[in-house]
């Protein structure tokens, strides 16, 4: 990891990294990786072309022209850097076996000469991934109709990715893209490869990835609105805050599967209610007001249709950053903030749940819980057990998704079922102590029980899309008593596992096997882990970055059957704080965004067959 170590002296001591645990980004989207450092591309050329010292080869379309019609596997002796006309590197990092396999990866480091970016949109961790953003947007624009080639640009959200990263020592650019590389049946198609490789990606990094050909102002906003929303989520904790919605967000979505902003006239753009009203300097928009959701027990109550579920689901994707225009540019939450749900059918590995379930009908030990096969409230209770051991700070439950039976048990079915007849206790009856004790907060969508306004330290109601404060008038009613007794005293805390890293192997017949199968599954060696219960993975390639940073845990030994599951965590974070893309490269160089610990987490507690001690 030489690249690792250089440039990182302090011109990025801002931004996304300052804080330790937990950052989606760590250190944003560095990893531009120096060409000419001979640290790759030795495999392949046994070919004629001419290398020098640096192991920079030259001369790459007079050496697709003698292959014309070659056996397709020659493509391999390709596989190196080449320094094309106008001083762009174009590396094959890895050639296709055949015609039909996955496309071959290929990098295209424009050197920081070439590229011209200004320092000051590159001078940080943030800046950087911002730019990175921008770049491949940019480039994938470029390659639109170029049927061979992809470049992963990403959706609403600005993740660290490896389709493109900025070198923090000099701004130059890396673009990493797959490209099929052109056959007719099993023989080389020269000409085409030609095409692709020496005009079609130089003059991608000539329109595409240039300052001068860029237009300077978009540039500049999309950086600076990044690095606002940054600014503004590392501002909530001295704001005692778990989340910020600006005044003039657009919450609702386009639909169920397309994640831009909706259009139209019924459109009610976000108010903040008086009462939670909180003012915000920020770098560049300058200072900005909005809703402020306080660390303590949130209730967002209404009725149905009146807009719950989407403000919830602004404050799950709160923990990324949005492009501009996105409308949720300005709506934050704490980054180790972690969406719940209900999911029955998911595998539970040595789990205490005994604050929620005890006694249950089998006799089993709820301090220690397995299962193949939870139901909805059991997998509700691991996976809130799971975030908190974590390190999950801030929870968030809608019910449309939740258990009702971990949820609430009112007055009148406690007096039809006696306790020691019912194994859960409801969350109602620990959302207190949570915060109390262990300083978890929480922000609960419930419109349906009542008896969470005794618990909450405030109600938000929607109304037509309208928040207003209703705290005062929910603990009037509260006030009232139902005769519903808690039955619970305190969450005691959760009880820290330690993984098994031989139960995770990701290797099939020798090789490691790490696949996403769109957000839902990630095959990760003969596991096949379901994902779709986690929520809050922004898009598919963040699922390849979940399996990366999974083997990358085993591979270093932060999983070594002695450390927790969260100190490994901390030991991975630690690794990708600095350049998330640079090193979940060093496992392999894939399509994918950097993932939070959480999803990672959540990826571990979703292998079947995990094997989990105790410590
Ligand atoms: P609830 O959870 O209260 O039942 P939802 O959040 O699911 O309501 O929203 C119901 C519908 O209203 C959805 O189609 C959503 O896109 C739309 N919607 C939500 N917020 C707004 C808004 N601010 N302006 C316009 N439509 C909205
Ligand atoms: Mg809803």
């Amino acid at each position: 990891m030489r690249e690792r170590s250089r440039g990182h002296g302090g011109s990025d001591r801002q931004g996304a990294g300052r804080h330790g645990g937990g950052r989606p980004y760590g250190r944003g989207a560095s990893g531009g990786r120096p060409y000419g450092d001979g640290g790759r591309g030795h495999g392949g050329g046994r070919e004629g072309a001419p290398r020098r010292a640096s192991g920079l080869r030259r001369g790459l379309a007079e050496e697709l022209r003698g292959l014309e019609g070659a056996q397709y596997g020659r493509y391999k002796g390709l596989v190196g850097r080449w320094e094309l006309p106008g001083g762009t590197v174009l590396e094959l990092v890895r050639a296709q076996s055949d015609p039909y396999a996955p496309p071959a990866r290929v990098a295209l480091h424009v050197p920081a000469g070439q590229a011209g970016f200004p320092e000051d949109l590159w001078s940080t961790a943030t800046r950087r991934r911002a730019l990175a953003s921008y770049l491949a947007r940019q480039a994938a624009g470029a390659v639109r109709g170029e049927r061979a080639l992809r470049v992963d640009a990403g959706g609403q959200e600005v993740l660290a990715r490896s389709s493109c990263s900025v070198d923090a020592a000099d701004g130059g650019v890396t673009l990493r893209l797959g490209a099929a590389l052109p056959g007719r049946g099993r023989r080389i198609d020269a000409r085409e490869a030609e095409r692709l490789l020496c005009q079609v990606l130089p003059r991608t990094a000539e329109r595409a990835l240039r300052h001068g050909a860029s237009d300077a102002e978009e540039v500049r906003r999309f950086i600076e609105t990044v690095e606002d929303s940054v600014a503004l989520r590392e501002a909530l904790p001295g704001l005692g805050l778990v989340g910020f919605v600006a005044d003039g967000a657009v919450l609702p979505r386009r639909s169920g599967v397309d994640d831009r902003p909706a259009t139209g006239s019924g459109i009610v753009r976000f108010e903040s209610p008086e009462e939670l009203r909180v003012e915000v300097e920020l770098p560049h928009a300058g200072r900005v007001s909005g809703m402020g959701v306080p660390e303590g027990v949130n209730l967002v109550v209404g009725g149905g249709f009146h807009g719950k579920s989407t403000l919830l689901r602004a404050l799950e994707s709160g923990i990324w950053d949005h492009v501009p225009g996105d409308g949720r540019e300005l709506v934050v939450s704490r980054s180790e903030t972690v969406k719940l749900r209900a999911e029955d059918g998911r595998h539970v590995e040595r789990v205490d749940v005994h604050a929620f379930v005890d006694h249950l009908p089998d006799g089993s030990d709820t301090t220690d819980f397995s299962t193949e096969n939870a139901s909805g409230s059991t997998s509700q209770a691991a996976s809130l057990c799971e975030a908190v051991e974590a390190g999950a700070r801030v929870l968030l439950i809608d019910e449309d998704t939740a258990a009702t039976n971990l949820m609430i048990r009112d007055a009148r079915m406690q007096t039809l079922v006696a306790k020691d007849r019912e194994p859960l206790t409801p969350l109602v009856d620990t959302i207190r102590s949570l915060h109390r004790d262990h300083g978890v907060s929480s922000v609960l969508v419930m419109g349906g029980s009542g008896d969470y306004l005794e618990v909450a330290d405030r109600v938000v109601m929607l109304d037509a899309y309208r928040p207003s404060d209703v705290t005062a008038r929910a603990h009037e009613i509260a006030a009232v008593p139902t005769g519903r007794r808690a039955e619970a005293e305190a969450f005691p805390g959760v009880v820290a596992r330690v993984p098994d890293p031989a139960s995770l192997d990701a290797e099939v017949r020798g090789r490691p096997r790490i696949r996403a199968r769109g957000e839902d599954v990630l095959s990760f060696g003969d596991h096949e882990v379901d994902l779709r219960a986690v929520e809050q993975i922004a898009d598919p390639r963040q699922v390849t970055g979940i399996g990366l940073a999974l083997e990358l845990m085993v591979r270093r030994g932060h999983l070594d059957g002695r450390r927790t599951l969260a100190e490994a965590l901390d030991l991975l974070d630690e690794e990708l704080a600095e350049d998330a893309t640079a090193a979940l490269l060093t496992v392999r160089d894939e399509d994918f965004a950097a993932p939070r610990r959480f999803e990672t987490a959540a990826a571990v507690n979703r292998v079947r067959g995990l094997r989990m001690l105790r410590r």
